[in-house]
């Protein structure tokens, strides 16, 4: 089995979330007590909000880049930044090391048109919703994201980075990201992508108006096919 190396702690919250996933698939997978082969490296969220509120995203990705370095050092044979957001450095990270960096855009573009869709809409922080890092990757894939309009796009933010990322889930916050959906589902989404890692403890994927990808699960879902040695039908 290969060792994954996970970017975490942003918010630690979605860490725990990947943490549980990954072990669960293993589990399942290997039988008996198996578990997966991981180092976390779970940074000081706060330090990377900082970074994120002055648009200080260089300083931000030579962080990240730093803790990459480290797992590596410390023998993974991969990295995963456990963030939607921070996939806006995705390609300094990628770059300070030799291991793959198994890239959360890629693999929930891969599951979205899995399902033949391709206009889903896009529940995520500001950054992924509005600095065209997401959206343009997502576009290399032939998906077309539908972004919220500029309120809802300030609810989801705030929802996240007040609520979710500080360990509080809110019926009514529930109640109104379904308000966002239908809006955008009016305005043709044909699917919904959890973009958020911690949207996923808000939102459950198998009970929504329309089919929703969990970003979350997706990226540990390839973590551990990549750990296993198998592809995403689950051949070796
Ligand atoms: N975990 C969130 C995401 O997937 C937001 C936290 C962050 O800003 O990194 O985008």
């Amino acid at each position: 089995m290969r060792k994954i190396g996970l970017i975490g702690g942003m918010s630690f919250e979605s860490s725990l979330v990947y943490y549980k996933l990954i072990n669960e698939m293993v589990r399942e997978r290997l039988g008996a007590l198996h578990s997966a082969e991981l180092l976390l490296h779970s940074v000081d969220f706060q330090t990377i909000v900082d970074m994120q509120k002055t648009g200080r995203w260089d300083d931000a990705g030579a962080h990240l880049a730093g803790v990459a370095r480290g797992l590596e050092s410390a023998g993974a044979a991969c990295t995963l930044i456990c963030t939607n957001t921070m996939h806006i450095v995705a390609d300094a990270v990628e770059a300070a090391t030799a291991i793959p960096l198994i890239n959360i855009i890629d693999e929930t573009a891969a599951a979205i048109r899995g399902a033949g869709l391709k206009r889903p809409l896009l529940l995520a922080t500001r950054y992924t919703m509005e600095h065209g890092f997401y959206t343009d990757r997502m576009a290399t894939h032939g998906l077309d994201v539908v972004v919220p309009e500029a309120d809802d796009r300030t609810l989801v933010h705030d929802i996240i980075f007040n609520e979710l990322c500080a360990g509080k889930v809110l019926d009514s916050s529930r109640d109104a990201l379904f308000g966002v959906i239908e809006r955008a589902t009016a305005r043709g989404a044909d699917g919904i992508i959890l973009g958020c890692t911690e949207i996923c403890l808000i939102l459950d994927p198998e009970h929504l108006p329309l089919p929703g990808f969990d970003s979350t699960r997706i990226h540990a879902e390839a973590a551990v096919n990549f750990a296993l040695g198998v592809d995403a039908e689950g051949k070796s």
